[in-house]
């Protein structure tokens, strides 16, 4: 399976992880996946079983930096790269 990142904010995909041999259950531990509450895990974590790929949502570098300078951003939904 695959495993890939994608920032929240502005849909970049920051980072893909891929080992072949993981079953579901321990690319999630790998990840953290299982402490996240249903609710949080439906919102950022999707898996897509024909392909074998495990969508994680984020937040990259970029959208961290602006939305510590500009937290408002976040608020008015108008981060943009
Ligand atoms: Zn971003």
């Amino acid at each position: 399976m695959r495993i890939e990142y994608w920032c929240g904010h502005c849909k970049h995909l920051v980072g893909q992880v891929n080992c072949p041999e993981w079953t579901l259950e321990q690319a999630e531990r790998f990840c953290g996946l299982h402490t996240l509450s249903p609710v949080e895990h439906s919102e950022w974590v999707a898996y897509d079983k024909n392909n074998g790929v495990l969508s994680v949502q984020t937040v990259c570098d970029y959208c961290q930096s602006a939305i510590e300078r500009n937290p408002e951003l976040l608020v008015e939904g108008k981060l943009l790269q």
